[in-house]
């Protein structure tokens, strides 16, 4: 199945272009106060290293815009401003050299204020997400996840209608709910009436066994139909884990690649070794060779008996099979030499690691 892509505006924000054929971009947000600056600026630190490519940070007062003005020189990432109700932060945001502004258009929708906050967006050359949540749409609640969904489009369009009025066409928009269908409904619906870069996600879904399902379910959904430029993945977790469930989704659908795949079995009683610990130590190795520089495509399967051991390393570059006393080695469908069952991880290993220094040569 070939994804087509809804083709949309691009836009820059920092470094990072948005929308268009670019890659679709990860963001995660930082969960301490922003005026905590080396608090912060770890957790910006620790999700670049993991693969985020934007990063927001909450801003509450002037303070956390203060801040920005010492966390924008210690780092590369681009760095949006999330602003709500007060939209004097926006400007001053802007004016300490934020990347982009999330305005919430539920809570900043002064005319004069938002001529304000574009006029200098526009003077700074960069982006702004309207950022629309349904906890915070200023209509009645609708029970109607459809008409739920109609609202919050209105409520972008409406809001999209105004900056445009006033000459700036350099937007994102997202349209988040913490229902998975009205998020699917929304987005469908948006994008046919608009040609800005959406930015996906679901909000508020919860701890990550509830909230990696939601938001599996409606990105993918919205993906596979080509809609969607830059994912978030809300979790009530670390950013880290957004991001890396965010990557998950993407890979899951070959969208994009961060690093080699390992296909593993469930295992079952005919299992005789400890695969999952294996297959939890192959990918905490994979992690630290920081496969993400060069994409690679390297498909491994570990599986835990003969039965569909050798089927499934056929479509893997190299693979495990475990017998009961060793392991058969395979390489591009070929059955290779038998190891002892001590040795076999160690061996698959000096593969992947030979992969690697391969690929990081070309
Ligand atoms: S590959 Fe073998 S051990 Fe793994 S789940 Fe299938 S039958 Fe069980």
């Amino acid at each position: 199945m070939k994804i087509i892509r809804r083709k949309s505006k691009v836009i820059k924000v920092g470094g990072i272009y948005l929308g268009g054929s670019y890659p679709i971009v990860l963001q995660s947000m930082t969960k301490v106060k922003t005026s905590e600056i080396e608090k912060t600026l770890s957790q910006i630190r620790e999700l670049e290293e993991n693969g985020c490519e934007i990063v927001r940070i909450a801003v509450r007062d002037s303070q956390d815009t203060w801040a920005i003005a010492k966390i924008k020189p210690k780092t590369k990432i681009p760095l949006v401003a999330d602003i709500h109700f007060n939209w004097k932060l926006a400007l001053e945001a802007i004016d300490k050299g934020i990347d982009k502004i999330r305005l919430n258009p539920g809570n900043i929708y002064n005319k004069k204020q938002i001529y304000e906050i574009v006029k200098a967006a526009k003077s700074a050359g960069i982006p702004i997400r309207i950022g629309v949540n349904t906890g915070s749409l200023r209509v009645k609640k609708d029970r109607s996840k459809l008409r739920e969904a109609q609202h919050m489009v209105k409520f972008a369009m409406d809001y999209i209608r105004v900056l445009e009025k006033f000459g700036f066409y350099d937007m994102v928009v997202s349209l988040k709910a913490s229902d998975i269908l009205t998020t699917i409904e929304a987005y469908r619906k948006i994008a046919r009436l608009c040609d800005y870069p959406l930015h996906l996600g679901v909000t508020a879904t919860g701890l990550p066994k509830y909230g990696i399902v939601k938001s599996s379910i409606a990105l993918g959904c919205l993906l596979l139909e080509g809609i969607g430029d830059t994912i978030r993945v809300s979790l009530t977790d670390s950013p880290v884990q957004e991001v890396k469930v965010a990557k998950a989704i993407l890979a899951g659908l070959n969208i994009r690649r961060f690093g080699p795949e390992i296909i593993s079995c469930p295992v079952c009683g005919r299992c005789q070794g400890d695969l999952i610990g294996m297959v939890r130590e192959l990918e905490k190795r994979i992690a630290n060779l920081n496969f993400k520089a060069y994409a690679s495509l390297l498909k491994i399967a570990v599986m835990g008996c003969a039965v569909n051991g050798p089927g499934e390393a056929r479509n893997a570059d190299i693979g495990i099979a475990l017998g009961q006393r060793d392991a058969v080695l395979f390489e591009k469908g070929k059955i290779g030499k038998r190891v002892a069952f001590k040795d076999c991880l160690e061996t698959l290993w000096r593969k992947i690691r030979k992969n690697y220094e391969q690929s990081i040569k070309v």
